[in-house]
């Protein structure tokens, strides 16, 4: 891929990029920057420090010890997974859920399981699903492919599916590396009741992918739990910790559901309040965004819009970057101002390539704001261009100054832990909290409990707020 053409659009992910992990005592590998482009590191020293060290504890013990890492990612799906170059990641998603150490650890274990037992490497089919998703399958050619690139990899590990008999072997192996580590294992098998909740409960975050990968058996909450008594009694260890109180108190804070100041879509327009703008959706349009770009494509895949940073100090050096990088034959360009944005739209075919199906017309405006260029490219088929092409322009023509201090300040949830004051139920507790009577079981999945469920004076739970 052009990686050039694909700089950070979150601007406090590209300084992170660049250095090492701040505040990590990572032993381990640096994570893969293709998913970093995808999601996003999550920046919170703390928990990344967390799932590094009992990572390499795990790792220490386990049954094939090597150079691996463990990072969290900042995506709000319920998620996690093992690339096969021996790295694990969790998403900010998947912490908010766990409601202890010891479910955290499980999962971690069973992750590092499909690690040691080489579960990736025996099946490296990193499929094309991302062209699949896109529909843009009968216009890719290399050039298109690039801008799918960044997504397909990262949806390609996401949606890596192994056999039943590798997530056996993982939950056997998260269940001896947790307990080895001193964690009660048995606390794995409850929260795969938590995702099946999550699955059964539409709304609140979607199918957690997790599930979607690691498929769920009716036996295996059983199978677990037997695994856990026998790797306990078979470690000779009398006393297993679950640690509670100090997995929630960590959370406190965690950011939950999307995180607004990172861009969101609202009546069709996308909002971004860290880098202040805001740009039109063309009706209909599916959406995607993702720390270093955001994708608007048509829903039958006829045409894509790739919003992202450019290249170059000038509009100049930035349309040659464009046109070079799209391969595109004597493009046509024109200078013109948006919004009192100094812009520039260029306009061309792709060359057709050996062995490529057919190449894109495309139509790309770059935008001077500030000491930041921005490319909107617009692809579609020749045939198919008379009609995408006014759309992207009326994009382009669309990107503004966000002023708007309402969407300006948006602030992302957080989970916010509490102490139950008197004994009570959750659902009387979350009440209190002013939590909306709509939300409650989905505060409750989150919690791990039922509304009825009572809270001890003094026992803390999880509501949530800005
Ligand atoms: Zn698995």
């Amino acid at each position: 891929m052009n990686s050039t053409l694909f700089r950070r659009l979150r601007p406090a992910a590209a300084a992170l990029l660049l250095l090492p992990l701040v505040g990590s005592t990572s032993q381990g590998p640096k994570p893969d920057p293709q998913v970093l482009a995808q999601f996003g590191l999550f920046e919170n020293a703390t928990l990344q420090r967390f799932i590094d060290g009992k990572g390499q504890q795990m790792n220490r013990v386990s049954d094939r010890p090597g150079d691996y890492g463990f990072t969290i990612v900042d995506s709000p799906v319920i998620n996690a997974f093992a690339t096969p170059d021996g790295h694990v990641y969790f998403t900010r998603g998947i912490m908010a859920y766990f409601n202890n150490e010891a479910q955290f650890a499980g999962v971690l274990g069973h992750e590092l399981g499909h690690i040691t037992a080489r579960h990736g490497q025996k099946q490296q089919t990193r499929s094309t699903i991302a062209s699949v998703l896109l529909g843009v399958g009968s216009m890719l050619n290399k050039n298109v492919a690039a801008l799918a690139q960044p997504l397909s990899q990262g949806i390609g590990v996401l949606f890596l599916k192994y056999s039943r008999d590798n997530e056996n072997e993982a939950d056997g192996l998260g269940v001896k590396y947790s307990t080895k580590i001193g964690y009660d294992a048995a606390q794995m098998a409850d929260f795969f009741i938590t995702l099946q909740r999550t699955e059964a409960q539409s709304g609140a975050g979607g199918i957690p992918t997790f599930l979607s990968s690691h498929p769920n058996s009716a036996d295996r909450y059983t199978r677990v739990k037997g695994l856990a008594a026998q790797q306990k009694s078979a470690l000779g260890k009398t006393r297993l910790n679950v640690n509670r109180d100090s997995y929630l108190r960590a959370i406190d804070g965690l950011p939950y559901g999307d995180d607004p100041r990172q861009g969101f879509v609202e009546n069709g327009v996308f909002y971004h309040p860290g880098l202040k703008f805001q740009l039109p959706i063309p009706a209909g349009w599916k959406t995607q965004n993702t720390p270093d770009q955001f994708r608007m494509s048509e829903p039958n895949g006829k045409a894509l819009l790739v919003f992202t940073a450019a290249s170059g100090g000038s509009l100049d050096a930035a349309a040659q970057s464009v046109a070079q990088q799209l391969g595109l034959q004597s493009p046509a360009a024109q200078k013109t101002t948006i919004n009192g944005f100094p812009a520039l739209s260029i306009e061309g075919d792709q060359a057709a390539q050996q062995g490529q199906q057919q190449p894109a017309h495309t139509l790309t405006y770059l935008i001077q704001d500030g000491q930041s260029i921005f490319a909107l490219i617009g692809l579609a088929a020749p045939a198919g261009f008379a009609s995408y092409g006014p759309q992207f322009t009326a994009s382009a023509q669309g990107y503004q100054r966000l002023t708007d201090a309402a969407r300006l300040n948006r602030l992302p949830e957080r989970i916010r832990i509490k102490t139950a004051k008197t004994s009570t139920s959750l659902g009387q507790a979350l009440a209190a909290n002013g939590i909306a009577s709509k939300r409650y079981e989905e505060i409750a999945i989150l919690n791990g409990m039922k509304t009825t469920d009572r809270l001890a004076v003094g026992q803390l739970y999880k509501a949530v707020g800005k």
